[in-house]
Parts: structure tokens; sequence; C-alpha cells
């Protein structure tokens, strides 16, 4: 945040429902600070049962804007005035923009993603194969980053596999060269798919708190050491699933790049300013 708040000074956010871990609100006021910007970003922790009345108070509180985060993406959608064309198709939603008390919302994930995915796990993704395990509101920008990057074929496992097919349903029509395949997320289907993959991303909350003992994937015996293992989560920095990961030998990506880069594009649409993302990653990890 600015070294000092006056009443000029323009409110942004997060809006989440466990957001006591996020790195959001260190990385927008390291930036702020940074710029000598007249802003602040604040964590909102809103229940579900809030979630309209707290994206209706952006309005009447003249917040500039919010990120939405886990599990809101997608649900968030209903109570925005506008939806941009790509975040449409997406589906979900993690950056809500207040320009005079029209919302609008985008979904800067995507770009973070596949930046995170090209410069820091130096993944070519044209022609390749990848499993998505989950099937939410980050998974959605997962499929449609790695499609609009020409991958191959895209398997996506999920606990509720009607989730999983619906994103195929809505992303199919827009990416004919590509295919979707759904499956449960149980082993038997599992291992022949990861056989074939060259990536494997982790979009389930499973490793995040309070589940930090957990993984999404029942064997670590699948990973094999020809796979970028992608874990969305960036808290801890080394989930129980990059630790089996880059014990069977696999090269492991955590969420933290995506984070930086999906973050400066949300800030760069409430306040036109956009700080290149190595710089920014490079001071986060300084201080965390
Ligand atoms: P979401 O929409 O709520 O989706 C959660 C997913 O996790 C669903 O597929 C859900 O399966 C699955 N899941 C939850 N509990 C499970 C369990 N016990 N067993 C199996 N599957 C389970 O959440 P989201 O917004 O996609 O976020 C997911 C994760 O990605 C969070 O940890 C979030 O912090 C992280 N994330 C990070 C970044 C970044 O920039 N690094 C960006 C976006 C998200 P069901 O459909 O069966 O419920």
């Amino acid at each position: 945040m600015k070294k000092e708040i006056n009443g000029k000074t323009k409110i942004i956010g997060i809006i989440g429902k466990n957001i006591e871990n996020s790195l959001s609100p260190l990385i927008h006021n390291q930036i702020i600070l940074k710029n000598s910007l007249n802003f602040c970003y604040l964590p909102f922790q809103v229940a579900e049962t809030n979630l309209g009345k707290a994206i209706q108070g952006i309005k009447a509180l003249n917040i500039k804007g919010v990120n939405i985060t886990f599990p809101y993406k997608e649900k968030a959608i209903k109570f925005i005035d506008e939806v941009e064309e790509s975040a449409q198709r997406i589906g979900a939603v993690n950056t809500i923009v207040n320009n005079k008390g029209i919302l609008t919302g985008y979904n800067t994930d995507v770009i973070g993603f596949k930046k995170s995915l090209q410069e820091d796990g130096k993944f070519a993704t044209k022609g390749k194969r990848a499993v998505i395990l989950g099937a939410g509101g980050s998974a959605r920008a997962v499929a449609y980053a790695l499609l609009e990057e020409g991958i191959e074929e895209v398997y996506i496992f999920n606990r509720t596999p009607e989730k999983a097919e619906k994103i195929k349903q809505d992303l199919s029509s827009f990416f004919p060269e590509s295919s979707i395949y759904v499956f449960l997320l149980e082993e038997e289907n599992l291992k022949n798919k990861i056989e074939r993959a060259h990536l494997i991303v982790n979009t389930t909350s499973l490793g995040m708190p309070p589940k930090i003992d957990y993984t999404p994937l029942p064997d670590e015996k699948l990973f094999h050491p020809d796979l970028l293992v992608y874990d969305l989560i960036y808290h801890p920095a080394k989930t129980l699933f990059l630790r089996q990961a880059e014990k069977a030998g696999a090269k492991i990506i955590n969420g933290l790049p995506m984070l930086v880069y999906q973050g400066i594009e949300s800030f760069c649409l409430w306040t036109g300013l956009k700080p290149e993302g190595k710089e920014v990653l490079k001071i986060i990890k300084q201080i965390i």
C-alpha cells in the first residue's frame, strides 16, 4: 500500500473464501509502493452467502476493482454487469473492473498461466498432451490457455466428472483442432493418460491449507521423468504433489509465477500500469 492513505486513495483488493495465505496483497502493494501510486490493495474474506452483496458493494463503496479467487471464479459471473469475450467463453472471471458503476469481468489467469508455462516451465505446448486435475474455475482457464496454444490432446480428470464434461462442451467448439477427453479422477483412468502426457497440472485445491497433506494423485508411481508437473498452488511452495513428482525425476513448477503474472495483468486493467513480470517475481521471491 502507499505509505500514507489519504482521502484520495483508490481501493483495489481480492474477494475469496480462504485468503489468509494469499500473496496477492503483498504483490499488489509492492507494485503500488514501488511506483508511488495512491492505491491500496485489501483482502476481503467473503462467505459464499454474501458473495452477491460483496460484489454489489464494489459499486456502493466505489472500489476500483477486485480479484476474484477460490472458490468464486465461476459463481461471481452472475453478479456482474458485463463479461469480456474470452472470460465469457472460459466461464470464469478472476478480475472485476468498476468503470463508473459498471462491473466488467475479465480472466487474466489465462495469460498468467501461459506466460509461466513458457517462461518459467520452458514448455512448448503445440502438439503436446496434457492432463488437467480438477474442473473448477482455474481448470477452465488452464484448459483454455492450453487449447489456445495448440495442445493436441487435453485429458480433464475430476471428482465430479459432470463438471469436466461441461468444460468440454463449453470449449470444444472454439478449438476444433484439439481433442478434449474427460474422466473420473481415479487411478485406473489416470495411468494410461499420464503415461502419454507431457504435462500434468493440478488445479484442485488439494494441497493448499487446510488440506496440505493431500494430493490429487492416488499413487506417486504415476509420475514419470518426462513430465512437467505444474501445481497452481503456491502456498506451501512445494506441495506433496510437487514433492512426489520431483522424487520421480519430473520437472516441477508451482503457482507463484502464474500468480504474479495474472496479478500484473489485473493491475494494468485497474491502473493502466504494467510492471515487468520477472522483476516483480524476483522481488516477491526475495521477500517470502
Ligand atoms: P474451484 O473452482 O473451487 O475448483 C476446485 C477444484 O478442486 C474442483 O475441481 C474440485 O472438484 C476439486 N476438489 C476440491 N476438493 C477435492 C477433493 N477432496 N478431492 C478431489 N477434488 C477436489 O477452485 P479454483 O478457483 O479452480 O482454484 C483451485 C486451486 O487453484 C486453488 O488452490 C487456488 O488457490 C489455485 N489457483 C492458483 C492460481 C495462481 O495464480 N497460482 C490461480 C487460480 C487458482 P469438484 O468439482 O468435484 O468439487
